[in-house]
């Protein structure tokens, strides 16, 4: 907020203009003011924080503009544990299909990741090396996906895959973008976080809704014991109860509006 920025697009060019609009840019600059002094209070109020239903993130065409997102997945194998990575594959190759369906109905240009890199360890991953304990990782800047490979059980890491998945639809169609002028904010990390659980969700319903559900019961319950790392993702990625308040939409709803947590209150993004 401030700063040279702010004032790069309203500079008239002519200096003759200047002194003509000097009162309003006076006017202007007491504006801006008050709103570094008030920042995040006053775009509550003018409803533009994200969290407010008129915010941008809220109301992406996105939301409006697209219907039940198409998620059979007819190339899975039967047997989604013979082979994890096989299993992946396919699912991948599915939601590329998915997001690029639903985003052209809103006349969005879906592009799909630069790669999908199923990785035995977090060293092999595009970015976050240094993070803790992920099970995948999403790269905004080179637009890789990356999820860690290392249980027989596939369904866990599928759901991971969708997530970072959904990560790359917020980016691709811009929701990811309202950032506000905050550098970054933990409410604001965990409606990104939380919309990908949903979306996640809802684009894995129909081809494996029991797994689904188990997971949900098992992000419901939580751990009971949480030290400084769980807290600290609770922070950024929202509670259990949350997350699977957001799954359950995303595969009741099966829609992008149904996992809209941009104009969802406080409380249901904690
Ligand atoms: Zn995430």
């Amino acid at each position: 907020m401030g700063g040279p920025r702010d004032w790069e697009a309203y500079e008239p060019r002519r200096p003759g203009m200047i002194r003509r609009m000097l009162p309003m840019l006076l006017a202007f600059a007491v504006i801006l003011g008050g709103l570094a002094y008030l920042g995040g209070d006053l775009r509550e109020l003018l409803g533009t924080a994200p969290g407010s239903p008129r915010s941008a993130a809220a109301t992406h065409r996105l939301y409006e503009e697209t219907g039940p997102i198409d998620a059979r997945c007819g190339t899975l194998p039967r047997n989604l544990d013979a082979d994890a990575r096989t299993s992946l594959k396919a699912l991948a190759g599915c939601l590329d299909r998915m997001w690029a369906d639903t985003l052209a109905k809103a006349g969005i240009d879906y592009a799909p990741p630069e790669e999908v890199r199923l990785i035995a360890a977090p060293e092999a991953a595009a970015c976050g090396i240094d993070d803790y304990d992920w099970a995948g990782i999403y790269c905004p800047d080179s637009r890789v996906v990356n999820v860690l490979v290392e249980d027989e059980r596939a369904f866990p890491m599928m759901f991971t895959l969708a997530h970072e998945y959904a990560h790359h639809v917020q980016e691709v169609s811009g929701i990811a973008d309202q950032r506000g002028s905050e550098a970054f904010d933990e409410a604001w990390s965990r409606r990104l976080e939380l919309q990908a659980d949903c979306l996640a969700a809802a684009t894995l319903r129909i081809a494996t809704p029991r797994r689904l559900e188990s997971l949900r019961g098992f992000a419901g319950r939580g751990s009971g014991v949480e030290d400084g790392t769980e807290a600290g993702y609770r922070q950024s990625h929202g509670s259990g109860a949350s997350s699977a308040e957001w799954m359950r939409r995303g595969q009741e709803g099966g829609t992008v509006a149904s996992c809209n947590t941009w104009g969802a209150p406080a409380e249901r993004v904690s």
